[in-house]
């Protein structure tokens, strides 16, 4: 079957043609009907060899949706050809952690070797792809398995960080977005759907900033150094109830702290290695930063209730998986608007 992979530290994503997997006992096989691209993808491949911690080669995509094809040994209560999405931050499924819902945060999954599929193991970009257990599937319904498949995660992650600053969220408050890309875009459109928030939305093209609006962002900023007194002028001078930051580099997590309100929320949800110091002479008084992971599988479900609800749309640039390569460079470029998926 055709792949696209993470073979050699340094040389970047490659079509190759590799072997269809076969499910064990309990796994589940799926026909993948699209896969997304991802900023995180980018984010391993430039790692050092000494940091690189993934395995190679790495069959990649995070985001995947697909149709069951096969099943493993003893699976059961899921039928062939019905179509799902994959949640993808596995964990133990056991731990208290987990019963809790939320194997995004799962502490056991790193000792026991469990992967999220593109992140270590295989994942969606690909023409098969196995998925671990029955319980990382959510149903897909009716939704459109291309404009769906980057819930997954640019959906999910940025609902995960929205939801957990709800209770700042009231009529009247504000909330910044920093770096409408993939996950940014859709952050948007999840805090218009969820809250009464006016949303600032800072990016550094006028092109990325044209996406915010047609999103549903009030205002707009080119994020450069006049950005934070632009926040502050239309916060009457008090800064935004919550930060989601998407970029997560020095230069945005300094402006989050910033922008931030006295007992606001900043959410360094990007990994561009930013650190933010937090203390009395740092940040606002009684104000949390909090570096959140993904989300948890009962989030996708509402994520997908959402898009059912006509809530959420993702603004899709298509390829086929021949251009996933060439599609992986316009991404580093920054040249994509909205998120790249790969269409079977
Ligand atoms: P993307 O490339 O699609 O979007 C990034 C956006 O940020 C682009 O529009 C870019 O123009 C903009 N940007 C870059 N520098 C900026 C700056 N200084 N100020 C304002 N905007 C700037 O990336 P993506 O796939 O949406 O991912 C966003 C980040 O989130 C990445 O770092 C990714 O690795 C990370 N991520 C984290 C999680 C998590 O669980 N925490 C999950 C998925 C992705
Ligand atoms: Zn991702």
């Amino acid at each position: 079957m055709k792949a696209i992979q993470y073979r050699e530290v340094g040389k970047g994503p490659e079509l190759v043609e590799i072997e269809k997997p076969e499910p064990k006992a309990g796994q589940i096989r799926l026909k993948v009907t699209a896969a997304g691209l991802c900023h995180s993808d980018w984010f391993l491949m430039n790692l050092p060899k000494e940091q690189y911690a993934y395995g190679l080669p790495l069959t990649l995509g995070h985001e995947g949706v697909g149709v069951i094809d096969k099943l493993g040994e003893g699976v059961e209560g899921v039928d062939l050809g019905d179509p799902y999405a994959i949640y993808g931050p596995w964990g133990c499924g056991l731990c208290h952690t987990c019963a809790q819902g939320q194997e995004n945060y799962c502490p056991h999954a790193a000792e026991l070797g469990i992967t999220p599929p593109g992140l270590g193991a295989p994942g969606a970009m690909a023409e098969f792809v196995i998925v671990d257990d029955k319980r990382h599937l959510v149903p897909l319904g009716d939704l459109d398995p291309v404009q769906t498949v980057s819930l997954t995660d640019a959906g999910l992650t940025p609902y995960h960080a929205i939801t957990a600053a709800m209770h700042k969220l009231t009529p009247g408050s504000t909330a910044v977005v920093i770096g409408v890309g993939g996950l940014g875009h859709v952050g948007v459109q999840i805090l218009r759907a969820l809250t009464q928030a006016t949303i600032i939305a800072l990016d550094i093209t006028e092109d990325k900033l044209a996406l915010a609006r047609e999103v549903g962002a009030h205002h707009t900023i080119i994020s450069s150094d006049g950005a934070v007194e632009k926040v502050r002028e239309l916060t009457n001078g008090l800064g935004a109830e919550a930060v989601f930051d998407f970029v997560g580099a020095d230069p945005t997590t300094d402006m989050a702290r910033q922008m931030v309100a006295t007992n606001g929320f900043i959410h360094i949800v990007g990994i561009g290695g930013g650190t933010l110091a937090t203390g009395f002479f740092s940040t606002p008084f009684g104000a949390n930063v909090r570096s959140p992971y993904w989300g948890s599988r009962s989030e996708l479900m509402e994520v997908l209730e959402l898009a059912k609800a006509g809530s959420l749309s993702v603004h899709v640039e298509k390829f086929s998986i021949e251009q996933a390569v060439d599609a992986y460079q316009k991404l580093h470029k920054g040249e994509i608007r909205g998120r790249a998926v790969i269409a079977f």
